[in-house]
């Protein structure tokens, strides 16, 4: 047996157990193993019955009575009771449902029971305890994440039993010199003791060596992405043409702007290939500095291509960038899915022969047929949406072009460079000027009335407005609940004035359709779950009331506001909430006091934690198993000894850091293409 033995080959897993396994990601010996606890249950200290802490989890050591008797309370309700005594006190033992655990328990025998006592001080009673043999087991117990079919015992089965054939499955990876330095526990101990604690501090070392070792296999994997693909390309881009794009444009660069642009021309005049992250808040004006690097790569003589996740955001481009260069000969068509034959034959066609110097599109730009006479620089506005394979997919069509990648979703800065480490990273962190800053209130829903008075008041003067209506309950679809909500607001209060409904069910077809009417401002008000387009551009609209405003994170919030304020105008966001604890007041607080993103990414990651950004796969990165983002300390070591260790020895050629590159591939296996 081996780390990439099938599951399947454990006793107790077939073909059924294999596939629930398969859902937590767990495929291999190595993936069971790997598979760490969430949390411990220290069964380790015993107390008496007398001592026993009220409502907080403990571990008690006592002798059954009498074999538990069964009482039927109602159908499929059987609660099995019992006492148990410490020979100093006694407890009540209640069993609901558990024929198997009431029926192991023999009169007589001793046991090891653990949950919550409840009860009063004269008769303490135990609700459904877990229940062990003391034999073996006064040891700190691992809890492991369970999903429906398979309870966090049988995981702790199966990893038992894999250690039974042997307890060295895994090559240590991280070279002994750096362990011996940053007194690192080996690998296969680590893991072990992750499993089957000996104490707790034991198993906050142990986790200290497995978080270092994510986080710095992580960093010098994307470290080596980053230096492969600082290669030189044959794109070359001579000249820099910015300064006479920007005699054309109606306005100055800001400060961030002039930064980006004057950093990818220079990195592209040297002929080293391109792969930038530009990241600014939504209306930093992302467009107009990928306006600034079309003009300079076309007038080198190179073509450029402009991606898009979805049509309405590619039509919203292809006019930006239509009215960018409306008095410069560049040529720019528009490819997406909606185009007919004939038309994209004839814009396929002027693409291949070169005539078609900027084609702004959808990922119908990757399809096959779509060929390139020069390829120089990719954009794709992403928005998180595009994983890395598609970037790849279009970049391919050229040789070895320029690229940039568009994000509206401020990352904080460490957290950037863990998630796009492979790329350079220009950040617009200053707005336009001129832009008039959104209020936000926050309100109960008493006064939900006024606020929509208050939109109504917007609406009559010819302005537009989103409400986010509010999360389902549970039981409730997605659907029924935007339908009900939106059917109300427009046979009621919103009677008279065009409503439209844009939810998470819809084909994409007909939310473009919706959006489509909304951007033509026929729709005048659109009421939407969390699913409104991000990034796009209807400057017209200046109000949105957001329900249920507790329910969402702050990130997510401001995403969603970002939606208003566009324009010249001047917008208000208004979130109701009747919440009233500390964290959702918390979370309205900074909403109303800062449209900053990159402030409200930081305060967001310091109240939930990395989860949601390293949760997702979105990004295409691989997933870390259990480091944090908190753990900056870590993350810095991390960062400084996989910068030696790519300058000491680039392809890990050394005898002690060969290990590397299994490391590395194993991580970004499947997730990530390498080079
Ligand atoms: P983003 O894509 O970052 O959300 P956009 O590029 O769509 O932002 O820009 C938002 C608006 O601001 C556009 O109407 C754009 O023309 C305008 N804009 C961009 N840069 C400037 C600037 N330096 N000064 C004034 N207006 C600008
Ligand atoms: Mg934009």
């Amino acid at each position: 047996m081996d780390i990439n033995t099938n599951i399947q080959y454990l006793k107790g897993v077939g073909e059924k157990r294999a596939k629930i396994l398969n859902k937590l990601d767990i495929f291999t010996v190595g993936d069971l193993l790997r598979f760490y606890p969430r949390s411990y249950m220290d069964w380790s200290k015993v107390t008496t019955i007398t001592a026993a802490p009220f409502d907080s989890n403990c571990c008690i050591r006592a002798v059954v009575n009498h074999k538990p008797k069964g009482a039927k309370v109602r159908k499929g309700m059987t609660i099995y009771k019992t006492v148990a005594t410490d020979g100093e006190a006694l407890i009540d033992i209640t069993i609901f449902n558990n024929k198997y655990a009431a029926e192991s328990l023999e009169a007589g025998e001793e046991y090891l029971f653990y949950g919550k006592v409840g009860g009063n001080f004269r008769r303490r009673e135990m609700t459904s305890p877990l229940i062990a043999p003391v034999e073996n087991g006064l040891r700190i117990r691992p809890v492991y994440h369970q999903s429906a079919g398979i309870n966090s015992k049988a995981i702790e089965k199966l990893v038992s039993q894999a250690y039974e054939v042997r307890k060295d499955y895994f090559v240590d990876c991280i070279p002994q010199p750096l362990r011996d330095k940053l007194c690192l526990m080996e690998v296969n101990r680590a893991i072990y003791e992750l499993h089957f604690p000996t104490s707790e501090d034991m198993v906050a070392e142990a986790r200290r060596r497995l978080i270092f070792e994510e986080l710095f296999i992580f960093q010098l994997g994307l470290m080596k992405l980053k230096g492969n693909r600082k290669k030189s390309t044959p794109v070359c881009i001579e000249k820099d043409f910015t300064d006479e794009f920007l005699a054309s444009l109606p306005f100055t660069l800001t400060g961030a702007q002039s930064r980006a642009v004057g950093e990818s021309i220079g990195q592209m005049t040297k002929q080293f290939t391109m792969n930038r992250l530009l990241q600014g808040d939504v209306g930093s004006g992302k467009t107009a500095v990928a306006a600034a690097l079309i003009y300079t790569v076309v007038k080198n003589g190179y073509q450029c291509a402009f991606m898009a996740p979805t049509e309405i955001l590619a039509q919203q481009h292809y006019k930006t960038c239509l009215n960018f260069f409306k008095n410069t000969d560049i040529n720019v068509s528009l490819l997406t899915g909606s185009v007919t034959a004939a038309k994209k034959r004839e814009i396929k066609a002027n693409l291949k022969s070169g005539e078609t110097q900027l084609i702004v599109g959808t990922h119908a730009l990757i399809q096959d047929d779509v060929e390139f006479d020069n390829l120089g620089l990719v954009i794709t506005d992403e928005q998180h949406r595009f994983g890395v394979k598609h970037r790849g997919a279009l970049s391919s069509k050229g040789n070895r072009p320029h690229t940039l990648v568009m994000s509206a979703t401020p990352i904080p800065r460490t957290l950037a460079l863990m998630l796009y480490g492979d790329l350079d990273v220009s950040i617009l962190d200053e707005l336009p000027p001129g832009r008039q800053p959104i209020e936000t209130y926050a309100i109960d829903t008493q006064k939900r009335h006024r606020a929509f008075n208050y939109v109504k008041k917007h609406l009559d003067e010819g302005r537009q407005g989103y409400i986010v209506c509010p999360l389902v309950e549970e039981g409730e679809t997605d659907l029924a609940a935007a339908q009900e909500y939106s059917e109300n607001i427009s046979r009621g209060f919103f009677s008279g004035y065009t409503v439209g409904l844009l939810h998470g069910k819809m084909k994409p077809k007909e939310k473009e359709e919706v959006m489509a009417r909304f951007v033509s401002g026929e729709i005048k008000l659109l009421v939407s779950t969390t699913v409104i387009e991000v990034g796009v551009d209807v400057p017209n609209s200046v109000i949105m009331v957001i329900e249920n405003a507790e329910r969402f994170g702050l990130s997510q919030l401001h995403q969603l506001r970002g939606r208003i304020g566009r324009g010249q105008h001047k917008s208000t966001c208004i979130l109701i909430t009747d919440a009233q604890n500390d964290a959702a007041k918390k979370r309205m607080k900074i909403m109303t006091s800062t449209t900053d993103g990159f402030k409200i990414a930081d305060e967001d990651l310091k109240m939930r934690g990395p989860g949601d950004f390293f949760g997702s796969r979105q990004h295409g990165l691989p997933e870390m198993k259990i480091a944090m983002l908190t753990d900056t300390a870590l993350l810095n070591e991390a960062n400084r000894f996989a910068r030696e260790i790519i300058i000491d020895d680039p392809d890990f050629i050394k005898e002690e850091n060969k290990n590397l590159r299994e490391g590395i591939a194993h991580l970004f296996s499947g997730k990530y293409v390498m080079n």
